[in-house]
């Protein structure tokens, strides 16, 4: 089950040309997260410099889709305008939101706009309302506020929807019923991203420069600054995640993947997905020549590389991949033995849950950082390309941390 990159897709994304552009609209929000990569509240960002940022996102990385990201993006003011903009110049819109103060009738509005899809980022580690009342983040009120979501999403109609969550030494346990849940409800969701909690560690084994400045880094300075007592909780990989998900569900693989920027054996985007049907009977997976044929095609036909759906496309025409796919013909046998036994199973609904593993930058032993080639979520700072994870630094000192193994 280990995973081996000649299995997988490597992504034909790069700098120059990815299916995402990212958009940094606000940093204001309405909840407080652990661990936020967005400690600086400075404001929502005028409608006109962010068409312009649109506009330079266009021109410089072609994207299908933007990402439109904060802080808590649905508080900017002028969020309709700028769907509509982004629709407009012929590209897809997905909101990253943590939810809160979402309503149907605002969520209508938005697709009206142009939207595309939402994905929600809930989690245990938020200060949130819901929270109070139920007193406990458990995992039973996450489940329960997720699925108020997706069902207010799948009620407004038109629009996608997935949800995120953060995983580390001790929230590795809920992943199989995080999956678990996105399965029974993959009639109203789309797909699943779980994202290892990474930082910068302040324990003392590390110096921070930027312009050769020595940079005292702490928890208050830098929301993603890891202090000493929480270094082990950043310790899980993308592989560790992945073989969780394997050994609860069989059906589930990946396909595809970005490697890392300094370490040959990171994983630092894995895509994979389940086939599975809306009496939630599983068949397997597609694997990396579907994966290839559609960035292909897609590219030839479109002009740009794929990373986000519109409402429910695909279902059973994926099969037709099958010809390609030893990994899609083994799920297409199953899926013909069960519809064999009873023929009126073929009128079931077939969805695909996608599944992304993210394993944001590490800082390795020697001091280099790992982050993700060809970053998919690169945001623009002072006319310049930079990875929204680490933008707060750019903000704060100038520029990226230049991270020294201390003597
Ligand atoms: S390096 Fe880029 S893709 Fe990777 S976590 Fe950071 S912003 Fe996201």
């Amino acid at each position: 089950m280990e995973l081996d990159k000649r299995n997988l897709y490597n992504m034909p994304w790069s700098i120059n040309e990815s299916p995402l552009g990212w958009l940094e609209v606000t940093d204001i929000c309405n909840i407080n997260c652990r661990g936020c990569y967005r400690r600086n509240r400075t404001g929502h960002k005028p409608i006109n410099k962010l068409r312009e940022e649109v506009l330079f996102l266009k021109k410089w990385r072609n994207p299908d889709s933007i990402a439109i990201a904060g802080g808590e993006p649905t508080l900017h003011p002028d969020i309709l305008d700028l769907i509509k903009f982004i629709s407009e110049n012929g590209m897809k819109s997905l909101i990253i939101t943590n939810g809160n103060g979402l309503t149907e009738k605002r969520l209508t509005e938005l697709g009206a706009a142009g939207l595309t899809g939402l994905s929600f980022n809930i989690n245990a580690t938020q200060e949130r309302p819901e929270f109070k009342d139920a007193g406990i983040a458990s995992r039973e009120t996450l489940d329960k506020i997720r699925l108020k979501y997706a069902k207010m999403v799948a009620n407004a109609g038109g629009l996608t929807t997935g949800f995120k969550i953060v995983v580390d030494n001790q929230t590795i346990k809920d992943v199989p019923g995080f999956v678990q849940w996105a399965i029974n409800n993959s009639g109203l969701i789309n797909s699943i991203t779980l994202v290892t909690l990474r930082g910068l560690p302040v324990s003392g084994e590390f110096e921070y420069f930027t312009d050769g400045k020595k940079i005292d880094i702490n928890t208050k300075s830098l929301g993603y600054a890891i202090s000493a007592g929480e270094k082990d909780k950043i310790s899980v990989t993308s592989g560790d995640i992945y073989k969780v998900i394997k050994e609860h569900f069989p059906e589930y693989d990946a396909n595809s993947y970005l490697g890392g920027t300094a370490d040959h054996t990171s994983f630092k985007w894995l895509l994979g997905n389940i086939i599975l049907n809306s009496r939630l009977k599983m068949f397997g997976s597609y694997g990396k020549k579907s994966m290839e044929i559609i960035q292909t095609f897609y590219h030839l036909k479109y002009g740009s590389y794929l990373l986000h759906m519109k409402k429910r496309k695909s279902g059973r025409k994926i099969f037709f991949l099958a010809l390609f796919d030893k990994t899609l013909r083994k799920t297409f046998y199953k899926f013909l033995k069960y519809v064999f036994v009873n023929p009126f199973r073929l009128f079931y609904r077939i969805n695909i849950l996608n599944i992304a593993v993210l394993q944001a930058p590490d800082v390795l032993p020697d001091g280099s950082c790992d982050m993700c080639e060809s970053c998919p979520d690169l945001c623009i700072y002072e006319g310049k390309l930079v990875p929204s994870c680490r933008l707060d630094e750019y903000i704060q000192y100038g520029g990226l941390l230049r991270v020294y193994k201390s003597n």
